[in-house]
Parts: C-alpha cells; structure tokens; sequence
C-alpha cells in the first residue's frame, strides 16, 4: 500500500529537500525516487484490555528509502501519531543516516494512543500485537526497530521477543535500544542526549561560548532532553529552564539538575519540583509554560520534545541565540526562514540527535558479530563520528554560504543520489 499525504508535516519536511537541491547536482531519477516512501504500512492492533474488553488501535510502519541499507528508525506512542507524521520522520532518519554515513535508509513506526492510560500489562500486549501485525514487513536486513517518544529499552525487548516467537529463533538485531540482558548496547539508552553533548561541544569553540557564561533552556525532560541537560550541566553550562509535557520551571541563577532529575524520576513529574520541598530549597524555581520557555533570552534553545514547536506564528518571538534540535522536526520550514532573518543560528535534528541511531547501529554490530562492546568503546566511536559529522557540515555550510540544515540534505543528497546512482540512470540507459 503506498499512501503519500500531501499537506502537512510530510509537505513541510519535503521543501528542506527542495532547498538543498539548488546546491547539489542529482540525477533526476534520484530525485525521483526520494520525493516517494518506498512502502508504508497501516495496522488495526486488536488488544484485550485489563477490563476484559477489546479496543483496537491503529498502528503504521513506513520505509522510507533503503538505497543506503536496510531501513532504521523508532516506534513512537503518542496520542498525535499519524501516518503523516510517521512518514515525515522516516523520511529525516534516511537524511540523518546519511549525514552520519551509516548503512542504513530511514524508517519510522508509531501506534496512536496515549500510553499514559494503559497498564504494564495492556502496553505489553499491545507492543506484541504491533510486532505480530508487521512482522513480514521487518528484519535485520530489512527494517529495524528503536524506542522514540515513550517507547523505553523494556518496550524494545517485548518486541525483540514476540518477533523471535513469530520466527522460532532468536534474532536480536531486527530491534535495537533493548535491555543490556537481552543483547542492547552499552550507552545506548544515553546515546542521543550524549551525542547531541558532542555536537555542541564540537560547536562551542566555534562560536566563543564558554561553558560557565553560556545559558540554556531545554523543552521535553524526557530521555533525550534529561540526558541532555545532565551533561551540559556537569560541563558547567548555566541551565536556567527545563519543562516536560505538564509545564516548566525556570531560575536565573541556574537550576540543579541532578536534584531535577532525581524528582522526576521518583515522581515523574517536574511539576512536583514546584514545591517547598528539599530539592526545591536547593534553587529558587519559578514555573514556566512550554510557550514561554522557549522565548527566553538564552544563548542555547533546546528543543527536546514534539515536532512544529517553533513556526511562523512564534519564530518573531525566539530570542535565543542558537539553537539545537534534540527533537525530531521541532522548526517548520517557515520558521526557519524567519529565524535565519533574525540572526538565529540552527543545528538541525539530523545531526544533533543523531546520536541515538548512531549507538544503535553499534546495537545492530554487535548482534551480528557476538563481540560486545566496553561503554569506552561506545563513547569514543560515537565521539568520532558525532565530531566528524559535525565538523563536516560546519565546513560545507561555510563553503557554500549555506545553512547548517541545507548543509545536512546536502551532504545526504549527494551520498544517497550516488548510492542510487550506481543503479543506473536514465543518462546511463539513454546513452546505451
Ligand atoms: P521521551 O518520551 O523520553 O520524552 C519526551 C519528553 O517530552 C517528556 O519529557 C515529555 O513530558 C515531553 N513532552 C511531551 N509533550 C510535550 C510538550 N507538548 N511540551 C513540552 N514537553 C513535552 O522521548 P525522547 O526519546 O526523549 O524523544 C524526544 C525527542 O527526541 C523526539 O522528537 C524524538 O523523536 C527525538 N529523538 C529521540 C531519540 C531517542 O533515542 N530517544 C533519538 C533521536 C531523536
């Protein structure tokens, strides 16, 4: 089945795309075959809720392109999954891949629902009845799987097992981001928070920012977004906002954010960071809305939560100086524009979160060869490539006069137009 919407966030995704492609010169059957998803799937997953009653959702697995290699990307759990954002975030992991020069196209998965409102138990059951529903479509030489947006390690190994059951043998990497015991990756679970900590350490010296005079606001607490936040602060960055779905709170001086993190996670609210308590003495907290954060005045904005944060009708009021997308498509098109008018630096998403895809490719290794790898091993590979990635379109953007983003698709264009090249061109037949 191929559904192609035509509006929306997929519409938008596509004209980052169109920009690059005045600075790359791509043989028009490339072109051709990366405005398309290769296939996208739509699933009804039928699940016995703790109530004895049966609800069905609705769940969707797209594959991009897998020119480049098999296809990878995340399964998403969020009242707001829909085809067309399944289909615009498949189509940045094969842009992101790319960028980082992994073997891999890009693909993208999700169920709707709001994962809040079901038990353990309905979770697994539905996480087991997406994999029995796509299991002809995946592989480890196909389409692999990894947890996004509240899907967690616990989440990756149901799937990872359900599809063993499906096929009567263990193949451990047709899913990456698992549980160490069941064949994850050392640092995987941090990857994407850490890799995005090496791009904006790669960066900083770039632009004269110093650690203890360089404030930050960061959107989405969540694992990208915590993690984050916990590195910036150990290298003495000034984190003076934080927020996750329900709200955030802000303090000049800076905030504390182990003590943050430590009531999220026992509370897994940072609303309750709000309070008089202990952790809240440790710091003066003010509560700020999602809205407002990201209109401060910082040097660093950091968007680590949900797509079309920053669009045309906020862009005009961002005051940050920089800012790194952690989160997948958090800056419309339109926006972009308008930021760049003000002045407003942009690291784009398919480099500063790549991170997380980089450690599961590592995931994906290790599966197949049984040699496991020490956490120093991880970090000093993500390192090297996390740094060159970023040197790479730091020099290409400064080169061609270009944007850091349009440097991305462009460095992607022109390793995926070859890959697809390769094939044979319409140049190469006609000539024939
Ligand atoms: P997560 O589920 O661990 O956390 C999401 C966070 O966002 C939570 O703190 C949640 O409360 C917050 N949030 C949700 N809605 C919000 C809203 N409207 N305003 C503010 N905060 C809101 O998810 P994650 O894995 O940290 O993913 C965050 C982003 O990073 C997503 O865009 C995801 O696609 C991207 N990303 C994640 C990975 C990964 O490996 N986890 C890799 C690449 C990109």
């Amino acid at each position: 089945m191929t559904l192609e919407p035509q509006s929306g966030l997929f519409a938008d995704a596509s004209l980052r795309l169109e920009k690059a492609l005045q600075y790359v010169t791509l043989p028009e059957d490339a072109l051709e075959y990366l405005r398309h998803p290769k296939s996208s799937l739509s699933v009804s997953i039928p699940v016995r809720m703790d109530n004895g009653s049966l609800q069905v959702f609705q769940g969707y697995r797209v594959r991009y392109d897998d020119t480049r290699g098999p296809t990878k990307g995340g399964v998403r759990y969020h009242p707001k999954v829909s085809l067309d954002e399944v289909q615009s975030l498949a189509f940045w992991m094969t842009f992101k891949c790319a960028v980082l020069n992994l073997p891999f196209g890009g693909g993208k998965g999700g169920i709707t629902l709001d994962p809040k409102a079901l038990s353990k138990m309905e979770l697994e059951r539905l996480s087991r009845g997406y994999i029995d529903a796509i299991a002809d479509f995946i592989g480890p030489d196909v389409d692999i799987l990894a947890p996004d947006v509240y899907t967690n390690p616990m989440i990756m190994g149901w799937m990872m097992d359900q599809y063993n059951v499906i096929q009567r043998k263990i193949t451990r990497a047709v899913v990456t981001g698992k549980p160490l015991a069941m064949g994850g990756s050392e640092g995987r679970d941090e990857a994407t928070g850490v890799g995005a900590f090496m791009v904006i350490e790669t960066i900083a010296p770039k632009l004269g920012l110093v650690p203890a005079e360089t404030t930050v606001a960061i959107q989405g607490f969540g694992n990208a977004g915590s993690i984050l936040a916990i590195q910036l602060w150990k290298a003495g960055y000034r984190i003076v906002a934080v927020s996750d779905s329900q709200g955030g709170i802000y303090s000049a001086q800076g905030l504390d954010i182990p003590s943050i993190q430590y009531q999220k996670e026992s509370t897994r609210r940072l609303q309750a960071v709000y309070c008089d308590g202990s952790v809240c003495s440790v710091v003066d907290h003010q509560a700020i809305s999602n809205e407002d954060l990201l209109k401060l005045e910082v040097d660093i904005l950091i968007p680590a939560a949900l797509e079309n944060q920053i669009t045309e009708a906020n862009a005009d009021q961002i005051k940050a100086k920089y800012i790194f997308e952690v989160a997948n498509g958090p800056i419309t098109s339109a926006a972009d524009t308008i930021l760049d008018r003000k002045g407003i630096v942009v690291f784009p998403d398919i480099l500063v979160n790549a991170g997380g895809v980089t450690v599961s490719y590592f995931e994906w290794v290790q599966n197949r060869s049984g040699l496991y790898w020490s956490e120093e091993e991880v970090q000093q590979q993500l390192q090297k490539r996390m740094v060159k990635a970023t040197e790479d379109l730091w020099h290409l953007a400064q080169k061609k006069a270009i944007s850091i983003r349009t440097a991305g698709y462009v460095l992607a264009l022109e390793r995926i137009g070859e890959a697809i090249a390769v094939k044979g061109t319409r140049d190469y037949y006609v000539r024939a």
